[in-house]
């Protein structure tokens, strides 16, 4: 199978089976899903979940938030990963919002990476999601989803590796949904230990399957 037809297959199964892929994180509005994949970094979608709600009771806008310390929001959030640097950041973030760019959520990639605690994977997230924009962030399940399927070079051994071969592969107007695509199939099938190989859709296209798993 050529790199092209892989890619064809890949997108044709993904359409199909998934054509409306979402994030699990939960949000109504730019803010609210900003806030959100900051705290989901290196913890899971549903904890973070768990703890939004209350998070944005307290500070239901970036207004809000600007006027809190870091010392506030630590205890609503202590049950995540990280959550002394994630409160400085929240904060740090939401000043310079309201402080550079009049309380909106900027839009591109250059300007959401000059915020504390964003860099470009959530940037990347948060442009794709809210507007589309055919930008791929990559975590590690996309970074290891695509490099079993064959989708990139071996040789990509790095977040932006792998997300230039994909954005110069996958056609712009599907980017926003790839990401998802790989995400979800990372979680729940192509795990990190044990890939439920015998049951996924996608054998047919996978390098990794056609090297490793004997069907008998
Ligand atoms: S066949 Fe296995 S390794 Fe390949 S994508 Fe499916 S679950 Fe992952």
């Amino acid at each position: 199978m050529t790199k092209k037809e892989r890619y064809r297959f890949v997108i044709d199964y993904f359409s199909e089976h998934m054509p409306e892929p979402e994030t699990e994180l939960i949000y109504d509005n730019p803010y609210q899903l900003l806030v959100a994949v900051i705290l989901s970094a290196q913890c899971t979608d549903k904890r973070v979940n768990l703890t939004t709600p209350h998070l944005f009771q307290k500070y239901p806008d970036i207004y809000s938030l600007s006027k809190a310390t870091p010392e506030e929001v630590f205890p609503i959030i202590k049950s995540i990963s990280y959550p002394n640097n994630k409160s400085k950041h929240l904060v740090g973030m939401a000043k310079k919002v309201v402080e550079e760019f009049n309380g909106e959520i900027p839009m591109t990639v250059q300007e959401l990476t000059t915020l504390p605690g964003v860099g470009r994977k959530t940037a990347n997230v948060i442009t794709s999601v809210i507007e589309k924009q055919p930008n791929m962030a990559v975590d590690t399940h996309v970074f290891r989803v695509s490099k079993r399927i064959g989708l990139v070079s071996p040789k990509a051994s790095t977040p932006l590796a792998v997300e230039k071969e994909l954005v110069k592969n996958i056609d712009p107007s599907l980017i926003h949904k790839a990401h998802h695509w790989l995400i979800l199939h990372g979680r729940y099938t192509c795990m990190a230990r044990n890939p439920k190989c015998r049951e996924c859709g996608l054998q047919q296209a996978c390098a990794w399957f056609h090297k490793n798993v004997t069907l008998i």
